[in-house]
């Protein structure tokens, strides 16, 4: 079996075994065809949702859901969710996952990023509430910016470290600003909505290349090429690396529960610094790539780690894959045993 129709499976088990279940209910998910979005679509729809997948296809891509188009309960809709868009049949639940997420295409598409976190979450606020369907938001640990070290592990309650003009603003700033809208809708229209922070989600179906490849599939991706491995700085700095099953599960528990107004970190809580990644992604490659350093981007957080105890204790999730498992089964993938 591929690596990801089983971590499909795990999930759905897991989530079944929970009692969790999305059967029959019709689920709108904004940026669908991309790397988190489309993992959504591919539970949901095992565990018997309809879906209705947007995504613009300026970063998410058919590839993740072609396999999924001739299936009668997903409906594929090619669209900018930045610009208004009606439907007359009923949603249950709108999950809004459009936006691009890589720190390279911040200097390159800002404003799509501003639009997707602002305009975007605007429109799909708006179908929510004229369906008064369940709201769910895929917001992110770069609410946080770079916390100060007292806030290590990060807890939901820190109000974050962010620059307004910095080289990250387009994308901190516009998801602090959807996480407002959120709260606006909830507080002026009662709306049931939930925010998830993710913390680094990776595995199977990231892109790499330029501009989208964040650390996990470039190190991958130049290790397997046999080229230098690219650290910024020294390598020092820190991230929660969160293989997909793990994020997915987490997010689906968020939307399946009696959870208004909550507001959830969901990531790893083992910290790992990126020097430390590279060495794990060379090892596990077997490659002889060299490790080559360059100058650290500004802004870039010093160490990002989440508080998960509310995580824990609300939703009964945990992190259970380890980086060496998460990092082998996304190289699995790379390497075309899919
Ligand atoms: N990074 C790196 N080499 C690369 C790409 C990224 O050292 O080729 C570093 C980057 O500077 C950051 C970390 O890896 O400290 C995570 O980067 P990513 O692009 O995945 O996103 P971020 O967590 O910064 O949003």
């Amino acid at each position: 079996m591929n690596v990801i129709n089983e971590g499909v499976r795990e999930i759905v088990s897991s989530l079944k075994e929970e009692g969790i279940s999305f059967s029959d209910l019709h689920i709108l998910i904004t940026g669908g065809a991309g790397f988190i979005g489309s993992w959504t679509c591919d539970v949901l729809i095992e565990m018997g949702a309809r879906v209705t997948c947007i995504d613009s296809l300026v970063s998410g891509q058919m590839s993740n859901i072609e396999h999924l188009l001739n299936n009668e309960n997903l409906n594929f809709i090619e669209h900018d969710i930045s610009k208004p868009i009606y439907f007359k049949e009923k949603f249950d639940i709108v999950m809004h996952m459009a936006s691009r997420a890589s720190p390279f295409e911040f200097d390159k598409f800002p404003i799509q990023i501003l639009k997707a976190n602002t305009m975007g979450i605007w429109v799909a606020l708006g179908i929510a509430k004229e369906h008064n369907a369940r709201f769910l938001y895929t917001s992110t640990s770069e609410v946080y910016g770079d916390p100060d070290e007292s806030f290590i592990p990060t807890p939901e309650t820190y109000n974050g470290n962010v620059n307004p003009i910095g080289p990250r603003s387009c994308y901190d700033e516009s998801k602090r600003a959807g996480e407002a809208f959120v709260k606006a809708y909830e507080l002026q229209h009662g709306l049931d909505t939930r925010i998830v922070r993710i913390f680094n989600s990776y595995g199977p179906r990231m892109r790499t290349g330029d501009i989208y490849g964040r650390v996990v599939p470039r190190f991958i991706d130049q290790a397997l090429k046999g080229e230098p491995i690219t650290v910024f700085g020294d390598g020092s700095q820190t991230r929660s690396f969160t293989y997909i099953t793990d994020q997915i599960e987490g997010i689906l528990r968020l939307t399946s529960m009696d959870a208004k107004g909550e507001v959830v970190n969901i990531g790893n809580d083992k910290e790992t610094s990126i020097l430390e990644l590279a060495e794990l992604v060379k090892r596990l490659t077997g490659s002889q790539s060299k490790i080559t350093f360059y100058p650290l981007p500004k802004d870039d957080p010093k160490r990002r780690c989440p508080d998960i105890s509310k995580a824990k204790r609300l939703l009964k999730w945990k992190p259970k894959v380890s980086l060496e498992e998460g990092i082998k089964k996304t190289i699995k993938w790379f390497t075309g045993a899919r």
